[in-house]
């Protein structure tokens, strides 16, 4: 177990990772796997940030694993263990059920393929056009097109194409159709490539495991710890304070939120009023909502599918997959499987979220709301599960309010920023020399593989630095 509190550390660390999400993990690992001296200080009691999970009775909830695309397995390998790479697998049984279709498929360009020209009938050297125009998209060729603009290119007008296509990226990371393409095209064509891939065991397992890792390599980790400020001495990174204690570091990288980063752990005097405003216009993304259901012990769910993806809505519409009524929903569903750790089986809805819609609701009615939810749920989820009244026997509701709780994010957001936020990213380290930001921004570095991958690239550039500085003693 991670300690908690500053009690018994060093005078001074190489780096300072703030925050334990998978970006900070990734990076903290990499560090210290090459000799660096690296403190982690997370303020929850828990290390995963997002990557979370909860116990209750006999239930364990994960909360953010739904599918990730396979390049997971090469990123755990290569900076996490063998071990944990060969834990992932991947998940077949995909459902589409909404007005306009409903379907079954392994969410694969040969599938998505076969599904576009005979169900949908599109043309085949157009389907081919579409996956060869978004597996070439990267982050260096952003022509301003969005993803409206795309879809219009290549199939005008066909909203159920558009929905096959966005709904589950939208419920994945928020994304709109007003995003730029290159967002789009990169996450689609990560997931296209293979497949969706998943930890079969608990996230707590596998959080556990990394814990055992950044250990092994020397990481010391404190939780319970809440970092309050970054301290600049000359223009440079020197500390941060957290539980009100100075704790000296050459360099620092911050998990938490870009803007929260930038605007609030740094005093206004250490970086630019120029940089302060252009990141105060970062747009956060959107937040969600998730119903729980623990089922009783001895009794599985008949397979229904591992993800579904359910709407009563006409058409696809961002602004009504946001709303408080909901008519979208995710449910990702977790057979019972002892082998894996999952002693009962349970079912996770989830639905994108705004937090304003939350945020200032009086406890009564807010308890009322989470009540509203839980029930439309269950009416909901009756038509997968016809009897889940009976063989439930637990209910638990979060909305943005929670995620805001337990991550500190601002908008209790599910998925960092908006695309502007990875300049603003990148840049921090200039404004700031010393301080680093990683974690989820931009869409394409969020998610358990983009957060993770982004920690590697900081982590590099964190090396390079500290390499720089041991050389000029
Ligand atoms: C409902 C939901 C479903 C999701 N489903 C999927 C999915 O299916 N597939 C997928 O790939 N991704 C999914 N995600 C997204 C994914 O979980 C996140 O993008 C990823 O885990 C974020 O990692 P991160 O590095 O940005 O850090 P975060 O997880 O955001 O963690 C940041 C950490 O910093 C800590 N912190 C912040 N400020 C401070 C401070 N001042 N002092 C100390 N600690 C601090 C926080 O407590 C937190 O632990 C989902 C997210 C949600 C909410």
């Amino acid at each position: 177990m991670p300690k908690r509190g500053l009690d018994g550390i060093k005078e001074e660390y190489d780096c300072i990772v703030i925050g334990s999400g998978l970006g900070g993990l990734t990076c903290a690992n990499r560090l210290a796997k090459n000799g660096w001296r690296i403190l982690a200080l997370e303020h929850h009691i828990h290390l995963g940030g997002l990557a979370a999970w909860f116990r209750r009775k006999k239930h364990v909830f994960d909360v953010a694993l739904h599918g990730f695309p396979v390049g997971m397995i090469k990123t755990c390998r290569k900076y996490w263990s063998k071990e944990i790479a060969s834990q992932i697998t991947q998940l077949k049984g995909i459902r589409f059920d909404n007005p306009q279709f409903q379907l079954e498929t392994t969410y694969d360009r040969a599938d998505f393929t076969r599904l576009l020209i005979e169900k949908f009938g599109i043309k085949a050297e157009t389907v081919d056009r579409f996956f060869h125009t978004t597996a070439n998209m990267n982050f260096f060729d952003d022509d301003g097109r969005s993803i409206r603009d795309l879809f219009q290119e290549f199939f005008p007008g066909r909203e159920d194409v558009w929905r096959l296509l966005m709904e589950p990226i939208t419920y994945a990371n928020g994304s709109t159709l007003e995003d730029p393409a290159i967002t789009y095209g990169i996450v689609f064509s990560n997931f296209m490539s293979h497949g969706v891939y998943t930890f079969p065991v608990r996230t707590d397992i596998i959080i556990k495991m990394m814990e055992e890792e950044l250990y092994k390599n020397g990481v010391d980790i404190r939780v319970k710890t809440l970092v309050e400020k970054i301290v600049f001495e000359n223009g440079r990174v020197a500390g941060v304070i957290a539980n009100g204690k100075m704790v000296r570091s050459k360099t620092v990288v911050s998990n938490s939120g870009l803007k929260a980063t930038a605007l609030e752990l740094v005093s206004d005097g250490d970086i630019s009023e120029e940089f302060r405003e252009k990141t105060n216009k970062v747009r956060v993304n959107t937040s969600s909502c998730q119903v729980y259901f623990g089922i009783r012990e001895g009794i599985n769910v008949d397979y229904i599918g591992d993800l579904i993806f359910t709407s009563t809505a006409e058409k696809f519409d961002t602004d009504q997959m946001l709303s408080k009524n909901v008519t979208s929903r995710t449910y990702s569903v977790y057979y019972s499987d002892p082998e894996k750790g999952r002693a009962t089986a349970s079912i996770v809805a989830s639905s994108n979220a705004r937090y304003e819609d939350w945020a200032d609701l009086p406890e009564e009615e807010y308890i009322g709301q989470k009540k509203r939810l839980a029930e439309e749920t269950f009416k909901s989820l009756s038509k997968y599960v016809p009897n889940i009244r009976e063989i439930v026997d637990h209910v638990e509701v979060s909305t943005p309010r929670t995620f805001k709780r337990y991550t500190l994010h601002e908008g209790g957001a599910s998925f960092g920023t908006k695309f502007e936020g990875l300049e603003i990213s990148k840049r921090l380290p200039e404004e700031a020399p010393g301080l680093f930001h990683t974690g989820s921004v931009a869409i394409i570095m969020s998610g358990w593989l983009g957060a993770a991958n982004y920690g590697v690239i900081v982590a590099n550039e964190v090396d390079k630095l500290l390499r720089k500085k041991s050389e000029a003693k």
